[in-house]
């Protein structure tokens, strides 16, 4: 179970045990922290439903937080010192890079046709020798919302990826850890900020895709994604873009993410093609199978925090994923 607090709405919900005796008549009366503090002495109303016993507490609103926050950005990085990756399957070394440099929005490149229409725009590409190309050095790597761009001969043994492939695999573990994308340079690999570890470091991957979704919500009007491992496909609406919570007796959901409340952003979701799904309504996030595979079941995990009778709106599920 868990408490939810709707912020522009000035709401919390909390879902209790429905048989929980006695009714609670007073905030100071539930026996859980809220992801709001409020005045023990507030009186609460509770509506006893078949599957939970709910309480709907009135709350002052607050602004939404639209502050995107992108794990690994550039400047999180000392670049007078080395920064070891290593896979985050098998912590087997994958490279080391000093200094970091963020990546311009993930569609640069189209932005960058629009400008170059501009008829001031190719002059200036000129004097700089056209279009930057972003490439990596040795020493040097880029950032994108989601994923590293790192030089072959920074990786260990300046292994890239496999002939014919697109896919990085671990040395070691060979578990999949990027995907190229046909934009990169030549000379670069991406390494997937969900699958690795930066000086012993990890970010779980819920907070790097929510980055990129909420990112690419932000940048493209967007609200619906298509999150797949080229094999798998889920349907996924971002229904509230920040909504922190609180969850109740859920030790799965609370070992991964024990600060409370949790910043999430409430999704539906579905495993089967929407009726209206069309090309510009929809944009795909392409995962690894297994932060794929994470990623859904940490949505499924916390459908099952939801009352049965709040689990589902028409064939859609509601789930969570939280973020930075
Ligand atoms: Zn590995």
């Amino acid at each position: 179970m868990l408490s939810e607090y709707l912020t522009h709405v000035g709401r919390i919900n909390v879902y209790l045990d429905p048989n929980t005796t006695p009714h609670p008549k007073q905030v100071g009366d539930i026996p859980y922290s809220l992801p709001l503090v409020l005045d023990k002495n507030d009186p609460i109303v509770a509506v006893q439903r078949d599957d939970t016993l709910q309480v709907v507490i009135r709350c002052p609103p607050r602004i939404q937080n639209f502050d995107i926050k992108v794990p690994w950005k550039g400047l999180d990085f000392d670049s007078n010192l080395e920064q070891v990756v290593q896979c985050r399957y098998c912590s087997g070394k994958l490279a080391s890079f000093f200094s970091c440099r963020d990546l311009p929005s993930a569609n640069w490149q189209e932005l960058m046709d629009c400008w170059a229409c501009h008829v001031d725009f190719p002059a200036a590409l000129a004097k700089n020798g056209g279009m930057p190309s972003f490439a990596p050095t040795k020493d040097m790597s880029y950032s994108g919302i989601s994923f590293l761009l790192l030089h072959p001969n920074s990786l260990e043994n300046s292994q890239s990826y496999e002939k014919d492939s697109s896919m990085y695999h671990c040395p070691s573990c060979q578990e999949q850890l990027g995907i190229q994308d046909k934009q990169d340079v030549p000379e670069s690999v991406r390494l997937d900020k969900s699958c690795i570890m930066i000086n012993g470091n990890r970010v779980h991957p819920s907070y790097v895709v929510t980055s990129e979704l909420l990112t690419l919500r932000e940048l493209n009007a967007v609200h619906k994604f298509c999150l797949t491992d080229q094999c798998n496909t889920l349907y996924i609406w971002c229904f509230t873009p920040y909504l922190p919570v609180t969850f109740f007796n859920s030790p799965n959901i609370t070992a991964s993410f024990p600060q409370s409340p949790v910043a999430t952003i409430k999704t539906l979701y579905c495993y089967d093609p929407p009726d209206n799904l069309q090309g510009d309504d929809w944009q795909d996030i392409t995962l690894t199978p297994s932060v794929f595979l994470e990623i859904k079941h940490l949505l499924e995990l916390t459908t099952q925090s939801f009352p049965s009778s709040a689990q589902k709106f028409q064939h859609w599920y509601v789930g969570l994923l939280p973020r930075l």
